[in-house]
């Protein structure tokens, strides 16, 4: 029997290639700027930081400023000598990534640039309905070239596309969407074609694993791990660990929602009983107001009429959700050890009526609750911090790597 082999490298004993030297010199010199985030850095700090030459910097950072993906700015700060040194700080024109976002009741797209800072954000709301993929894909295409044409005249270059989706993904394709009512609908492939812009790759993740990448940003250096949950039709949860999300760009992590809260429970979409979706899923939450309608309306939005308008089954039902969401998110908690609990997606909306009720739960049973606090509060972003992180995601790519854009527009150029 042959038993595989994991390989972390190329099994190679070739020398490392001139050009691919220079590429990773390239990629080396970029991370310590992109690192650096809102504080320029210098050229000889990126020197004595990389440990590369200075004239190796030198024509490192002349490429980049070249290729227009940084930017000098004023002298930040005195080097020993006291001599103002030319900062470099990632341009706010040139790459950029396309967020795309699918969900039960709306619609979204959403452009970022290098920075990382959002450029343009649009929203559609949908009415309660089980949409059709050909035409949402279409309407979201549509909205995506406008985003594109919005961002070109910003000096903006969409260079990939992200889409969230509430359901398990597997390469590119959405194999369950129960919040859409969708199976095995290549979203990747057909949103790629719809979109006119060239050549344009679309990948497709779970939404809350990007939400979670959307709020690991906005939190800013200093929330490094934390889980956040997001509540729309389905429940998920993104994890971020060391700064890292936890599943992310593999779209099939966080099912929170069919995390079981009682074995005796009713019977949940995906066919097993009493998963936390049965009590804390938004249309559940609904659900429990008898011969309510809400066609047309973002569900926080018709909760929150509903609570305005001193419903006491809103009230129980919000109360029974908190409950279960505990419960759930306590198992979490257990197995990792994380004491900030963000509530996105629409959840941010409702903290108000869920944060209480959650942290008894969790105060009753995490092992780690009686000498180390844990926190739950409302997401930044919020409803938008899926279709953020999916543009994040995008631009991502260069950031991570800017050889392929920069090999790009030396083609361009070549071509005349
Ligand atoms: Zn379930």
């Amino acid at each position: 029997m042959t038993r595989p082999v994991h390989r972390v490298a190329p099994a190679t004993d070739a020398p490392i290639r001139q050009d691919s030297l220079r590429a990773h010199n390239l990629i080396l010199t970029f991370q310590q700027i992109v690192g650096a985030q809102q504080t320029p850095v210098s050229r000889s700090e990126l020197a004595a930081t990389t440990g590369l030459t200075r004239p190796t910097i030198s024509r490192i950072v002349d490429e980049l400023l070249t290729a227009g993906l940084i930017v000098e700015t004023e002298p930040a700060r005195s080097g020993n000598s006291g001599r103002p040194r030319v900062g470099l700080g990632l341009a706010r024109t040139g790459p950029a990534g396309l967020g795309l976002d699918i969900r039960a009741d709306a619609l979204s797209v959403c452009v970022v640039d290098l920075t990382g800072t959002v450029r343009h954000l649009d929203f559609a709301a949908r009415p309660h309905h089980r949409p059709q993929p050909e035409q949402t894909l279409r309407d979201l295409a549509a909205m995506a070239g406008d985003a594109i044409t919005a961002a070109a005249a910003e000096q903006l270059t969409v260079v990939g596309a992200t889409l969230a989706v509430p359901g398990a993904v597997e390469a590119g394709v959405i194999r369950s969407a129960p919040a859409l009512g969708w199976h095995d609908v290549d979203a990747g492939a057909a949103l790629s074609r719809l979109i006119a812009a060239d050549d344009l790759p679309v990948l497709v993740d779970k939404d809350a694993s990007l939400a979670a990448l959307g709020e690991l940003y906005a939190a800013g250096p200093e929330l490094r791990d934390f889980v956040c949950v997001t509540g729309e039709f389905d429940i998920g949860a993104g994890l971020v660990l060391g700064g890292t999300p936890l599943g992310a760009a593999r779209g099939w992590a966080g099912e929170l929602g069919h995390v079981m809260v009682d074995s005796a429970g009713p019977a949940c979409v995906c066919g097993a009983t009493g998963c936390l979706q049965c009590y804390a899923g938004l249309q559940q939450i609904l659900a429990a107001v008898p011969g309510n309608e809400v066609s047309g309306q973002p569900y926080a939005v018709a909760i929150d009429a509903l609570v305005s308008a001193g419903s006491p089954q809103i009230m129980t039902a919000l109360d029974r959700a908190a409950t279960a969401l505990g419960v759930a998110i306590s198992a979490v908690l257990n197995l990792v050890n994380v004491r900030t609990v963000l509530l996105g997606g629409n959840y941010s909306l409702l903290t108000s009526w869920l944060a209480d009720g959650i942290q008894r739960e969790l105060d009753h049973r995490v092992r780690t609750a009686s000498w180390t606090a844990i926190e739950v509060r409302p997401a930044p972003l919020g409803p938008d911090a899926a279709v953020i992180g999916a543009a994040l995601s995008a631009v991502d790519r260069v950031r991570r790597d800017p050889n392929p854009w920069l090999a790009r527009r030396r083609q361009r150029a070549a071509a005349g």
